[in-house]
């Protein structure tokens, strides 16, 4: 017999009402003896029952106790949720309660690894339920809902229901060759199916890929020389004073952060020390940072100062950073230009200053047309949400690109067969339908407790 489970489901906190769930065999056997109202044990399923918690002659809250009977419940099991009031002592109180009448203190997730263990749900549902509570903005939301109502579980298990046809017709033609009236495999066929199912994987990867910026949001580094406006362009975009503005080049020597969200995506901003060569020592480790931060950054703000003509550190950065996702910012641009733009290097330039409030919105703007964004919450968009799903993902695509490339050459259709398996089961991973231990053990402990 499985451990009857408890936790507190709510956080802990002043609130004003607290919800303790209790899961398996004993759950409504545990709470009957410590309430006070009608017979749980006796009411139909999926009621809600008021009275109180009793421990003993004392009353410890007036709640409102939820039953419900398995299967058809989030763990499968029979599931009791106890609404009490608010606040850390009534629900500590009862949550002491039950584990000396019995009940078991629930691990981070366990919950969720019940009801994935009981069938009721698949890995990839257990892990959107994981990433629907850590959402930082409504397309991570999105995203992580639709894993949760089943639509990308549907996807891979459609591309798996293809690949299984696929093998059947190989074995059919290896074990019956005899046989003519079973339609023979060609590798034309092969061919076309591969394609098909490969278009929609790099369509899944694809898509995954740019979600990420979603839920992990986008490092950005201002990097330029001292004086051109970093600290200004920064102090806009946050609006306030996070950085110091100065006329002393040089002074901007932490690398400070902040972050600002630009259609729904999570801009982590850096401000680096003034890069360029110097003798200063603090002064040489401030830039020597900034260059390693910017290397790390999926977004690089260079600021050019436009009043000025290029200057050799402009040039070492744009050589240094034009291969990167990078928007060029020629600032200043309420000055006289006297910088020779037909010489800059990078792309996605825009003309901008710090003086007029306004002006930030085109560098907001350039940012969204460089990441697409809009793009994900404007479509139906099907994908995966975490870096276990998208590897195995990967890794499918990979072996069915060696098979591609086996075709070509038209190697024995049963070598074909092991590698289209393989595929297969790297989608049933995703899923969670072969699994080791360590991995579920990993995967839930990340889960708050109570879930
Ligand atoms: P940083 O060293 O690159 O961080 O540059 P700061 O942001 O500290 O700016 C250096 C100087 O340039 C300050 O005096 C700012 O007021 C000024 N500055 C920044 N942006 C603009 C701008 O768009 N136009 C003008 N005219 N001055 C600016």
């Amino acid at each position: 017999m499985k451990d009857t489970i408890v936790a507190i489901s709510t956080s802990l906190g002043k609130g004003a009402i607290a919800i303790i769930k209790i899961s398996g065999e004993e759950a409504i056997e545990i709470v009957n003896g410590v309430f006070k109202g009608k017979n749980l044990e006796k009411v139909k399923s999926h009621t809600i029952n008021y009275g109180y918690i009793v421990d003993g002659e004392e009353t410890i809250d007036e709640v409102l106790v939820s039953v419900m009977r398995g299967p058809k419940t989030f763990t499968t099991e029979d599931v009791v949720e106890i609404n009490c009031h608010g606040g850390i002592i009534t629900s500590k109180r009862i949550f002491e309660l039950l584990l000396r009448k019995g009940c078991r203190l629930a691990e981070a997730g366990e919950f969720t690894k019940r009801a994935f263990l009981n069938g009721r749900i698949n890995l990839l549902e257990a892990e959107a339920i994981s990433d629907i509570i850590e959402a930082q903005n409504d397309v991570s939301r999105s995203i992580a809902i639709k894993q949760i109502d089943g639509s990308s579980s549907k996807l891979i298990r459609e591309l798996r229901d293809e690949l299984l046809g696929l093998i059947a017709n190989i074995e059919v033609n290896i074990d019956y060759p005899e046989y003519e009236d079973i339609e023979e495999i060609t590798i034309k066929m092969l061919k076309e199916s591969c394609q098909k199912i490969r278009a929609s994987l790099e369509q899944i990867v694809s898509e995954s890929e740019n979600s990420k910026i979603y839920k992990n949001g986008i490092k950005t580094t201002i990097i330029g020389r001292p004086n051109v406006g970093k600290s200004s362009i920064l102090n806009r975009l946050l609006n306030e004073d996070k950085a110091i503005v100065t006329d002393i080049e040089g002074t901007t020597r932490d690398v400070v952060e902040g972050s600002i969200t630009v259609d729904g995506v999570n801009l982590d901003l850096i401000d680096t020390a003034g890069i360029r060569e110097t003798s200063d020592k603090i002064e040489e480790i401030g830039v020597k940072k900034s260059l390693e931060v910017a290397k790390n950054a999926d977004l690089i703000l260079l600021v050019l100062n436009g009043n000025e003509k290029l200057k050799e550190d402009d040039y070492l950065l744009m050589k240094e950073f034009k291969d990167k996702s990078i928007i060029t910012i020629i600032n200043k641009s309420d000055l006289e230009e006297k910088i020779e733009i037909s010489k800059i290097e990078t792309p996605n330039i825009i003309k901008i200053n710090t003086v007029d409030s306004k002006e930030i919105i085109e560098l907001k703007n350039k940012i969204k047309e460089v990441f697409n964004l809009g793009r994900l919450s404007q479509n139906n968009y099907q994908i995966l949400s975490n870096a276990r799903q998208i590897a195995l993902a990967k890794e499918a695509l990979a072996i069915l690109l060696d098979v591609e490339k086996a075709l070509e050459t038209e190697e024995y259709v049963d070598m074909i067969e092991i590698d289209i398996k393989r595929i297969w089961s790297k989608l049933g991973e995703i899923l969670g339908e072969s699994y080791e231990e360590e991995l579920l053990d990993r995967l839930f402990s990340e889960f708050c407790l109570g879930k």
